[in-house]
């Protein structure tokens, strides 16, 4: 008897309320450096979303990389030298159009603003005009002005998204960096390096998970768009004539991925990027978007990046990036490439907006009861051992029991309140297994075991309860 429909259907954005305001009462999400009044749309991980954001991080990786003989692993730096984005073109085209109020000084993307209609038309000699009409009556968001482009309102210009720092001590043009805005070049820039050294054919991936920095004008949506912000991507390496299968076959498994992950199918939709809006050297991009209560926006990517990326490297750097054909010596070419993105941060927003669930209490009115259902290996704590009160007899069973599961699983120990208000704070935050010490159990060597999705109780020995809760939380 769950209302879970009612809820998502009923108002989109009471759900983000409710996910929010948890996230904060119970440790999942923080407003970043919220004691100086926050940063503008940083988010810190507390308690139980770091662990949150562990398992997420370590599923993937022990799924894509160390489950699979095709794919390593490369952890690189976030600052790289600069000529890496000269060559993938981030420096001169990672733009965002920008308007600014010429009354109050406020600046707004001129595509995302109500009242601005901005488009760009692309002519077939590959030039580029950009247009922006201002509705009448429009007025500036921050100080009231009424907007007449050009007069009250600037012409829209280019604003790159690159977050620029200085490397070494003197603050001057030729020590000018910038911190990744994706992570995907060091997988390109040290193909070389991969290649030579893991001795991998075709098709193989690289792997890579890690922060990337974009200094977005309208970051928000909680933690969706942010400045500083995770993602997990592979780059697949293949021969051309193979990419439309292993672009099926990535798809199929990001599917399958995101099932996993809880993420109920209706929710999702694959849309398949037009030939106007690819990048010119792409042949298929797939965008998966989710049904977020803020609309219906993107989650990851999947697309075709042909042999731009590593063409555009060789050709900059002078690096020979070709592969030879271990049968055929004399067929060199450049590997063409397959990238599936997934936004880590996203993840975690659709993995909470999923879980949450509230549900009445079968003959208690009142009584409604909040439940994260996290699928078990996301749960951030896996098994909860609660002693029935806090004397001292069930003391010396629970905390030795607490002791030897925790190493095996992440558990929590509460003693305070009522049995009652335990359980649900623990369905609060998704922890499938509560294990009760009791007065019997001093007599019966057995504890109580509550399944956080029936309220299910059973009795099991203590001398079971490693392989009992081992075989729950593997299947
Ligand atoms: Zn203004």
């Amino acid at each position: 008897m769950t209302d879970k429909e009612n809820i998502k259907k009923t108002g989109g954005s009471d759900l983000m309320d409710k996910v929010v305001s948890l996230c904060k009462r119970r440790g999942f999400i923080f407003p970043g450096s919220e004691i100086y009044g926050g940063l503008q749309n940083s988010w810190d991980y507390g308690p139980l979303g770091a662990e949150l954001k562990k398992n997420i991080k370590d599923e993937w990786w022990n799924r894509f990389v160390r489950q699979r003989s095709d794919m390593v692993g490369l952890d690189a730096a976030l600052i790289m030298n600069p000529k890496v984005w000269e060559a993938s073109g981030h420096l001169a085209t990672f733009n965002d159009p920008l308007v600014e109020c010429k009354k109050c000084h406020a600046r707004y993307r001129a595509d995302q603003t109500p009242g601005l209609a901005y488009s760009v038309e692309k002519l077939s000699t590959g030039i580029e005009t950009k247009h922006l009409a201002v509705a009448q009556g429009t007025k500036c968001a921050s100080c009231g002005e009424i907007w007449f482009l050009g007069k009250t309102l600037e012409s829209p210009k280019q604003f790159n998204l690159m977050l620029k720092t200085f490397l070494g001590p003197a603050q001057e043009q030729a020590n000018t960096v910038y911190f990744r805005p994706e992570i995907a070049q060091a997988m390109f820039v040290n193909f070389k390096n991969v290649l030579d050294t893991s001795r991998k054919r075709l098709p193989f991936g690289i792997a890579s998970q890690g922060s990337a920095f974009r200094n977005e004008i309208t970051p928000g949506n909680f933690i969706f768009r942010t400045r500083e912000f995770d993602l997990m991507e592979f780059e697949y390496f293949i021969n051309p004539k193979d990419w439309e299968k292993t672009f099926e076959y990535w798809l199929t498994e990001m599917k399958r991925w995101l099932h996993d992950l809880g993420v109920t199918s209706e929710h999702l939709h694959f849309v398949e990027v037009s030939k106007e809006d690819r990048a010119h050297y792409s042949q298929r991009t797939v965008d998966v978007e989710y049904d977020y209560p803020f609309g219906q926006k993107e989650l990851y990517g999947l697309a075709y990046r042909g042999d731009f990326d590593l063409k555009s490297h060789a050709e900059k750097s002078g690096a020979d990036l070709t592969y030879t054909d271990p049968e055929d010596q004399k067929n060199k070419f450049i590997p063409h490439v397959i990238e599936p993105s997934f936004g880590l941060n996203r993840s975690i927003l659709v993995a909470l907006l999923e879980a949450y669930d509230e549900e009445k209490i079968a003959g208690d009115e009142e009584d409604v009861r909040v439940v994260m259902r996290f699928p078990k290996w996301v749960a951030p704590v896996k098994v909860a051992i609660l002693p029935l009160s806090k004397k001292d007899e069930l003391a010396v069973i629970a905390k030795p029991l607490y002791a030897h599961l925790s190493k095996l699983f992440v558990c929590d120990y509460d003693e305070t309140q009522s049995i009652g208000k335990r359980y649900r704070r623990q369905d609060e935050i998704g922890t499938p297994y509560c294990v009760t010490v009791d007065f019997e159990t001093i007599a019966d060597k057995s504890v109580t075991v509550r399944d956080r999705d029936t309220m299910k109780q059973e009795r099991v020995l203590i001398a079971e309860l490693d392989r009992y809760l081992s075989g729950k939380l593997t299947s």
